[in-house]
C-alpha cells in the first residue's frame, strides 16, 4: 500500500478519532521529578483475587519510588473484561490500603496521567494505532478463529515455531481494494503489527535484576487492538508506560518472554524505553513431594493476602517481610539496625535473588513475634481493637469494656532486654491472653486444656488463702520455694531429680497447678503479675470454675 492509501485505510478504520498523537504527548508531558527518581507502577489485572506475589511487586514499587523520591502509581489493566471478577477493583484498592503499599497517584487517588482504567483509554489506544497503519507498521487482520486454529495446527504437525507471522500472516499485505472489499461484507477483523522484526537476528536486553537477556527478535504480527477496539496487554503496556512516563517496569517474570515484542513496540512508535526488572515468583518447598514450586492458592493459605488480613498480621511486619524477600542483604542489615525503619534501608536491584525467593513461615513468624514484642501494652491493644473491629465484634467489644486490665496484662514481662515473644498476630491476642477478660474466660475457661492431669486442690486453695499479692517477685519466689517444701514438695526441680522418692513433686508443680487453674493455660506470662492484675476473688473464683470444670 502506498502512503497515502495507508491514510485513507487509517481513516476508513478510525474516523471518530480526530485527535493525533501529539495531542496525548503534550497532554502528557515529562514528569517534573530530579534526577533518578524512578516512576513506577502496580498494573493489576482485576481477574481474582489478590495473592502474596502481587503484595511483593508493589511493595517493590512502592521502596523504589519512595528512596528515589519517584512516583509510584496504580493502574487497572482491565483490558481482559471476560476475565475481571466483580467487586476486584475495589479489593485490589482495599488490600493496597490495608497493608499500606500506598500508591502516590493513579486510580482511585487522581494524577495528572490519567485515566488510570485502561478500559477507560480506548481513544488514547486507538489514536497510536491510527499513526501506526499510517505509517505501515500495523494491518486489519480478517482471520477468523478456525483459519487461526488451523494455521497453528499445521505448525505444530511441522515442527515449527506456532504463530501468526512471515508466510502465514495472510492478511499482511492486502491492498486497499481488497480490505475495503471485507469490510464492505461485514467481515470482522482485529489490528496487528506488521512487524518489521527478523527471526534470525537477536535482541538484547539488560534486565535490572536477571542482568543480560538475549531474543531473537520478534517476526510475530501479534494483535494489537482486539475486535472491541480494546488493546491487548502488550500494546497497552507500551502506551500507557509512555505516556505516564514509566521508569521503571517491575514486573513478574512471566513476562520475560515478551520482551521481544515490547522492545519492538517501543522501537515501532519511537518511544524511550523503560527499564525491566522481571522479579521471579515466591517459591515453596512442597510439603508431600519436597520439590521446589510456586506458591499455590490452593495449597497454601498463606499465598492470599486474605489470610494476611483476616489472621491480623501487622502491615509494618510484612512489609519487613517482605523487605527481606526483596533484598538478599536486607535481614543481617536489620538485624545491626533494628532501630531503624525500612525507609533507612537502600534497597537495590542487584540484590533481588535472581531464581526466586522461598517462602518461610518460620522467618515471617519470627519477625511478626519481634514485631509484637516491641510494642507498649498499649499500643498492641489498640492494634489489636482495631483489628477485632473488622473481624472479631465480639472480641472488639470485651476488650472495650475491659481496657484498663487488658493493657496491664498485655505490659507483663514487656521491660527488659528479652520482652515476651508469644503474639505473631491480632488473633492471637483473644487466645493468648484468654485468662484476661473475665466473661471470656467463664465462658471458654478449661476447654481447651490439652492434658487432664490432676492437680492437688486443696493445695492450690492454701495456698491462694495465705498469698500476700503485694510482694516483689523475689519475696514471692521464695515464699513459694518454703511453701512447697513445708507440703512435701522439692523447693527446686533439681532437688527432686537427685531423689524424686522423697518428694510429692516440686515447686515447679506447684506453679503449674496455680497457673491451669488460674488461666486455664499451661503457659502463660510471669504469674504474679497475672494473679495481681486478677485480684484473690477472681482466682477463687477461678477455682471454683476448675472444681466444677473437673467434676464433670
Ligand atoms: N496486568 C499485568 C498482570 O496482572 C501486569 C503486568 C505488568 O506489571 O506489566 O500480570
Amino acid at each position: 500500500m502506498s502512503e497515502n492509501e495507508r491514510i485513507e485505510l487509517a481513516e476508513i478504520l478510525f474516523p471518530n478519532i480526530k485527535n493525533n498523537c501529539d495531542y496525548y504527548e503534550k497532554m502528557y508531558p515529562e514528569r517534573d521529578l530530579k534526577e533518578g527518581a524512578m516512576v513506577t507502577r502496580y498494573g493489576p489485572s482485576p481477574t481474582g483475587s489478590v495473592h502474596l506475589g502481587n503484595l511483593y511487586s508493589a511493595f517493590c514499587d512502592m521502596v523504589y519510588a519512595r528512596q528515589s523520591k519517584g512516583i509510584f502509581f496504580l493502574r487497572i489493566e482491565d483490558t481482559d473484561q471476560k476475565r475481571e471478577v466483580e467487586g476486584g477493583i475495589d479489593n485490589i484498592v482495599s488490600v493496597l490500603k490495608g497493608f499500606n503499599i500506598a500508591p502516590t497517584e493513579g486510580y482511585s487517588i487522581g494524577g495528572s496521567y490519567g485515566t488510570y482504567r485502561q478500559s477507560e483509554r480506548a481513544e488514547i489506544y486507538q489514536t497510536y494505532v491510527k499513526e501506526l497503519i499510517r505509517k505501515g507498521y500495523a494491518y486489519p487482520c480478517f482471520m477468523k478463529e478456525e483459519e487461526i486454529a488451523s494455521i497453528r495446527e499445521e505448525q505444530e504437525i511441522n515442527k515449527v515455531r506456532t504463530g501468526i507471522y512471515g508466510i502465514y500472516a495472510a492478511d499482511r499485505d492486502l491492498s486497499l481494494d481488497e480490505v475495503k472489499d471485507k469490510l464492505s461484507k461485514g467481515e470482522e477483523y482485529v489490528i496487528r503489527l506488521k512487524s518489521p522484526g527478523d527471526y534470525n537476528k537477536s535482541v538484547e536486553i539488560i534486565d535490572l535484576i536477571k542482568g543480560k537477556i538475549k531474543f531473537p527478535e520478534n517476526d510475530e504480527d501479534f494483535v494489537l487492538l482486539k475486535k472491541n477496539g480494546i488493546p491487548t496487554y502488550h500494546f497497552a503496556h507500551a502506551i500507557d508506560d509512555h505516556l505516564m512516563h514509566t521508569t521503571h517496569v517491575i514486573r513478574g517474570d512471566e513476562w520475560v518472554s515478551s520482551v521481544p515484542k515490547h522492545v519492538q513496540l517501543f522501537e515501532v512508535l519511537g518511544f524511550e524505553r523503560p527499564e525491566y526488572a522481571h522479579i521471579a515468583p515466591i517459591t515453596i518447598k512442597d510439603s508431600e513431594t519436597g520439590a521446589i514450586r510456586k506458591l499455590s492458592k490452593r495449597k497454601d493459605p498463606w499465598a492470599g493476602a486474605k489470610y494476611y488480613e483476616e489472621s491480623g498480621i501487622p502491615f509494618d511486619a510484612l512489609h519487613l517481610y517482605l523487605a527481606t524477600i526483596t533484598n538478599t542483604n536486607f535481614e543481617e542489615w536489620y538485624l545491626n539496625n533494628s532501630d531503624k525503619s525500612i525507609e533507612d534501608f537502600t534497597f537495590s536491584f542487584d540484590k533481588m535473588a535472581v531464581g526466586g525467593t522461598s517462602f518461610d513461615e518460620a522467618k515471617l513468624n519470627n519477625i511478626c513475634k519481634t514485631y509484637f514484642s516491641r510494642k507498649s501494652g498499649e499500643e498492641v491493644y489498640n492494634e489489636t481493637l482495631d483489628y477485632a473491629k473488622k473481624f472479631d465484634e465480639e472480641y472488639a467489644l470485651l476488650l472495650s469494656n475491659n481496657k484498663e486490665d487488658m493493657i496491664r496484662f498485655l505490659n507483663i514481662e514487656k521491660d527488659g532486654d528479652r520482652p515476651r515473644k508469644d503474639i505473631a498476630k491480632y488473633s492471637d491476642v483473644r487466645e493468648e491472653f484468654s485468662y484476661a477478660i473475665d466473661e471470656l474466660f467463664v465462658k471458654e475457661n478449661y476447654s481447651k486444656l490439652e492434658s487432664d492431669k490432676k492437680y492437688d486442690l486443696d493445695l492450690v486453695k492454701e495456698y491462694i488463702n495465705e498469698l500476700d499479692l503485694s510482694l516483689n517477685n523475689e519475696d514471692w519466689f521464695n515464699g513459694i520455694k518454703e511453701f512447697a517444701s513445708l507440703h512435701g514438695y522439692a523447693a527446686s526441680p533439681k532437688d527432686y531429680k537427685k531423689n524424686p522418692e522423697q518428694y510429692k513433686g516440686h515447686v515447679g508443680d506447684i506453679c503449674e497447678a496455680l497457673r491451669v487453674v488460674i488461666t486455664g493455660r499451661c503457659k502463660s506470662p510471669d504469674l504474679l503479675s497475672i494473679m495481681k492484675i486478677l485480684g484473690k476473688d477472681k482466682i477463687n473464683e477461678r477455682i471454683k470454675l476448675y472444681e466444677g470444670y473437673i467434676g464433670k
